[in-house]
């Protein structure tokens, strides 16, 4: 979709806030500890390449993304770090992850097979370093039996176009109060780990849950996501160790500005109906822009006031009742800070029944992203 620079409709994404971020939990990590910036999904809709430019210099050693494609983008941008695909890449991309030094996740013996026939065409290639994914309970992707594991390590320390560079697995309940099923992993884990006589470079099973709650032994990088952004992974259940700043904001403006009758009606269906003479106010922003049609109802801050969606969202506008006439071109906050009032993303995910992963990945690149630069510190 055109970014549509030429609509007051904006994401502010606070620079500052994501260096906080990341150096403050790179700080109380252990010194051996590496912080791997997860900016998959486009930095979680906050933009790849400023992103991990920003974590890069607060401490962040390396990245973790979910295709291969964002991979090579950041590869394209001069990002020299390790980069490790996080998802199942195709075998047949294997030489392309080795020639740019991507490394790549591994969950089955199948998978190994099938790109040692492609990585052997070319014997010049470099070696395709590679992370053995674990499934201890999530369910989703990697090895479950101990024999399979242990072949897929033999098979790689005995091939010349492999690396054994990782290995790792992932939590389903890192963010939950009941620590149960966390437990069960860690030691399915711990039981499949004994099987791994020579440590990878790197153990890594944290996601930004598992680092900020747990206390997880024997792991020497940390794959920290949603925390950069400066959200509680847990939404709100479990408080935060440390202060997380949130970068991002949404904004936009009135467009438009009228007075409707008692009984006027606003938006499809016309389901809303003004009770009594009503100010509407008109801003350009809508589902096409991941604003759910579920948030009618919801509010936005105009002037330091919360005022209510009326009506339907439609693709590309909302409707507000306004508390009395606002001018044309008043700056709208959908998620940020408006004086004393501020509403979250978290807010805005538990008005319309989600997690605030979901509301800010969502926000479609329609939407331009402009960068509050750093404070020197
Ligand atoms: C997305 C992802 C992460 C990051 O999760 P957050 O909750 O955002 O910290 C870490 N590990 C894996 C395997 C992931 O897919």
């Amino acid at each position: 979709m055109q970014k549509s620079y030429l609509r007051p409709t904006y994401i502010e994404v606070d620079q500052q806030a994501i260096y906080h971020n990341v150096h403050e939990t790179k700080n109380r990590l252990h010194d051996d500890t590496e912080l791997f910036a997860v900016v998959k999904a486009d930095a979680y809709g906050h933009g790849l390449i400023p992103v991990a430019r920003v974590c890069r210099e607060a401490g962040a050693t390396g990245f973790c993304v979910a295709t291969m494609d964002e991979a090579i983008a950041l590869r394209n941008a001069q990002i020299t770090e390790p980069i490790l695909v996080l998802g199942i890449t195709s075998p047949q991309t294997a030489a392309i992850a080795a020639v740019q030094h991507i490394s790549l996740t591994v969950g089955d013996l199948d998978w190994l097979a099938e790109a040692t026939t492609y990585l052997q065409a070319d014997t010049n290639l470099p070696v395709l370093n590679l992370h053995l994914a674990l499934d201890t309970g999530m369910g989703r992707i990697g090895f479950t039996e101990k024999n399979n594991l242990a072949a897929a390590i033999q098979q790689i320390n005995e091939s010349l176009t492999f690396n054994f560079e990782g290995i790792f697995t992932h939590f389903a309940t890192a963010d939950e109060i009941d620590q149960h099923y966390f437990d069960q992993q860690l030691a399915k884990f711990n039981d499949m780990m004994s099987v791994v006589s020579q440590r990878p470079r790197y153990v890594h099973v944290a996601n930004s849950a598992t680092s900020l709650w747990h206390q997880v032994c024997h792991a020497n990088m940390i794959r920290f996501g949603i925390g950069i952004y400066g959200l509680n992974p847990s939404g709100s259940a479990i408080e935060l160790p440390y202060e997380l700043q949130p970068a991002l904001s949404l904004y936009s403006e009135l467009v438009f500005v009228k007075q409707i009758p008692a009984g006027a009606a606003v938006s499809y269906g016309a389901t809303y109906h003004a009770s009594t003479a009503e100010w509407i106010g008109t801003i350009p922003i809508g589902y096409a822009d991941g604003w759910l049609r579920r948030l009618s109802g919801m509010t936005v801050l105009i002037n330091g006031v919360r005022c209510p969606i009326v009506g339907r969202v439609c693709m590309d506008q909302i409707m507000v009742r306004l508390p009395e006439k606002f001018a044309v071109g008043a700056k709208v906050t959908l998620i940020g800070r408006d004086g004393d009032d501020e509403i979250s993303a978290q807010e805005v995910a538990e008005y319309s029944n989600t997690i605030h992963y979901e509301i800010i990945c969502g926000l479609h690149d329609r939407i331009p992203r402009h960068y509050l630069p750093r404070r020197e510190d």
